[in-house]
C-alpha cells in the first residue's frame, strides 16, 4: 500500500508560480510542523573510490570521459575509511555516507570492504549509509545485514533534460534502483542538482519525481552545480540564489516528512543565504572540508551559524 499521498505535477508547477515570500512562509510553517525541534542533521561523505568512472555525467570531476587526470580510480583502505568516520564522529556528525564512483556495485572484494567498513562504523554508534551506483536486491540485503540504514541514488534532474546531462545510464534505470531500495526496506535518499542549464519545467519534473514515491524519501540532497574545468558544464551560467530558495521551499512543502539536505554549492554561499535556506526547510548538511571533489564548509564556521540560529546538531 502506498504510504505517501499522490503528488501531481500540476500542483508542483503551481507551487513554483507562487510569490517567493508566500512560499517561504508556508515552507517554514511546514518545516516547523514536521520537524518541530529545530534539528540540523550533520552527514559526512567518505569517498571510498574516487575517479576513474566510465559514466559521462556532464558535471562530474570523476568521469574519465571528461577529465584527463581522472582516468585512474583512487581507493581508500578500510582503515582510512574508518579514520575518516572517527574524525566525523569527533566533529559531531551522526551519519557517515560511503560513496564510490561505480556505475554498478561490483560483487567483489571492493564491495566486501564497503560492507566491513559499514559494520565497524555502525559499531562506533554512527548511522551509516552509502551511494555506490546501481545496486541489486541481494547487495541491498547484504548492506542491511551489515547495518547500513539508507541508500542514496540521485535522479540528478528532470527526465526530459536528463539525456543532455547523462547518456550512459537511463533515467528509468535510476528509477528502478530507487524502487529496489524502497522495496528492500532501507531508507531511500535521492536528489539532484540545480544549475545544470535546466529550465523551470525540468526543476518541476525533478521535484515531482522525487515527491511522487510510494513512500516518502528519507533525504533529498539538493546540490548547486559547482562548475568543474574540463567538464562540458564548465561554462554554464550560474543560477541566482533565489532560484535555489524557491526549489528548497517547494521541496519542503511537497515532501514535508523528508530531510532536505543542502549539499554541493554551500561553500559558495554567504552565511545569510544559508540561514534563508534553513528557514525555507533545509534540515541536513554535509559536514567536512570536502564534498567528493568540491570544497565544502568548515565545520567550525558551520557550528557558529547553527549556534546563532539555535539549531540543535544531530
Ligand atoms: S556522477 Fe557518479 S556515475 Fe556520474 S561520472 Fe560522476 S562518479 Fe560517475
Amino acid at each position: 500500500m502506498r504510504k505517501s499521498d499522490f503528488v501531481l505535477r500540476n500542483d508542483v508547477a503551481e507551487w513554483f508560480s507562487k510569490p517567493l515570500h508566500e512560499l517561504l512562509r508556508l515552507a517554514s510553517a511546514t518545516h516547523k510542523k514536521y520537524f518541530p525541534d529545530g534539528e540540523i542533521f550533520l552527514n559526512t561523505l567518505v569517498s571510498y573510490k574516487t575517479g576513474g568512472c566510465g559514466e559521462d555525467c556532464a558535471y562530474c570531476a570523476q568521469s574519465s570521459r571528461h577529465i584527463e587526470n581522472s582516468q585512474k580510480a583512487v581507493f581508500l583502505s578500510e582503515e582510512e575509511i574508518l579514520e575518516e568516520a572517527r574524525l566525523a564522529k569527533e566533529s559531531g556528525a551522526g551519519r557517515v555516507c560511503i560513496s564510490a564512483s561505480w556505475r554498478k556495485v561490483p560483487n567483489n572484494e571492493e564491495f566486501e570492504i564497503v560492507l566491513s567498513a559499514g559494520r565497524k562504523i555502525r559499531a562506533m554508534g554512527l548511522d551509516v549509509c552509502a551511494t555506490l551506483g546501481t545496486i541489486s536486491e541481494s547487495q541491498l540485503l547484504q548492506m542491511q545485514d551489515a547495518g547500513f540504514s539508507a541508500y542514496n541514488h540521485n535522479v540528478d534532474t528532470g527526465e526530459n533534460y536528463y539525456p543532455k546531462i547523462i547518456t550512459t545510464r537511463t533515467y528509468s534505470e535510476r528509477l528502478e534502483t530507487l524502487k529496489r531500495v524502497q522495496s528492500s526496506g532501507m531508507h531511500c535518499c535521492s536528489g539532484g542538482i540545480i544549475g545544470l542549464g535546466e529550465s523551470l519545467d525540468d526543476r518541476i519534473d525533478m521535484l515531482h519525481v522525487l515527491a511522487d514515491r510510494e513512500e516518502p524519501l528519507f533525504t533529498v540532497p539538493l546540490n548547486v552545480l559547482v562548475p568543474i574545468p574540463e567538464t562540458p558544464l564548465e561554462n554554464v551560467e550560474p543560477i541566482e540564489f533565489w532560484d535555489l530558495l524557491r526549489v528548497i521551499s517547494v521541496a519542503r512543502i511537497i515532501m514535508p516528512k523528508t530531510r532536505i539536505c543542502l549539499a554541493a554549492g554551500r561553500a559558495e554561499m554567504t552565511d545569510e543565504q544559508q540561514v534563508l535556506c534553513f528557514m525555507a526547510g533545509v534540515n541536513a548538511v554535509f559536514a567536512g572540508e570536502k564534498l567528493l571533489t568540491t570544497q565544502n564548509n568548515n565545520l567550525y564556521k558551520d557550528k557558529s551559524v547553527f549556534e546563532k540560529l539555535g539549531l540543535i546538531i544531530k
